[in-house]
């Protein structure tokens, strides 16, 4: 089992002292982490509830997360972005319990242990998808909430995601993404479904270049927003 893209975790630890700049190649994180904070705050009350981040970076929807209540276990494979999250949460003043862990390893050890778990933009930069999704499933309560958030993949989102985030606007360093890995809504679905995932809704997220901010919407043309729940426990079963 060894579902890491080596390359990419270097990519990504190349830019870890950077994870809290808001004006860095971490910039649209920054920004869109009010608004999928807030849509998380709309499924489901964060306060007392145990949450697992999946590809938790520097750990900016992580700190968010606990600030609201949440008690907060946040996994990456960049041991430099793990040093990051745990430095910035002394400032913080806030407890989460940053792991090293695969995901698919999290799933045997920690079963159905997690309230909600959260995996955003992070399916787009892994081997195989699919496993991690399948263990969201794992991890999750019965009843649980999961939310993940990617990059569709069509001409319009290699425009955008790639053409315009690397090349012309300069949001991201060039090769931050692959086109190829993109996932479109309904593959995720096709794997969350496989898994005993339970689909709510999707949202896209989209930039408008005008006023230079992201809003949420029903264009998922580009980045979305996946919100799936684990079927409740069937009582009737216990019986
Ligand atoms: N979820 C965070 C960070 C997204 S960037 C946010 O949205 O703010 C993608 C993150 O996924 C990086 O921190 C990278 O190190 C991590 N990552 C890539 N492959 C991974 C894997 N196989 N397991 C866990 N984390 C991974």
């Amino acid at each position: 089992m060894n579902n890491v893209d080596d390359l990419e975790i270097k990519k990504f630890e190349a830019l870890a002292a950077r994870w809290w700049d808001p004006t860095s190649e971490f910039k649209p994180l920054h920004e869109i982490n009010p608004l999928r904070m807030g849509y998380l705050s709309e499924k489901t009350s964060l306060a007392g509830k145990r949450i697992l981040d999946i590809g938790c970076g520097g750990g900016l929807l992580a700190e968010a997360m606990a600030r609201q209540g949440a008690e907060v276990v946040a996994i990456d494979m960049a041991e430099a972005s793990l040093a990051v999250a745990r430095l910035h949460q002394l400032e913080s003043q806030l407890e989460i319990d940053y792991r090293r862990i695969p995901a698919e390893e999290l799933a045997g050890s920690e079963p159905e242990q997690y309230d909600v778990v959260t995996c955003l933009e992070m399916l787009e930069h892994v081997p195989d998808p699919s496993a991690i999704v399948a263990a969201c499933f794992a991890l999750v309560k019965p009843g649980g909430h999961v939310l993940f958030s990617t990059i569709n993949r069509n001409p319009k989102s290699y425009l955008f995601a790639i053409i315009g985030a690397e090349y012309v606007l300069n949001m991201l360093p060039r090769g931050t993404h692959e086109y190829a890995k993109f996932i479109r809504p309904s593959e995720l679905a096709g794997w969350a479904r496989s898994a005993g995932l339970e689909l709510q809704e999707q949202r896209g997220m989209t930039y408008n270049l005008l006023s230079k901010r992201y809003s949420l919407g029903n264009d998922l043309d580009v980045n979305y927003l996946a919100h799936y729940r684990k079927p409740a426990a069937d009582v009737a079963a216990n019986d």
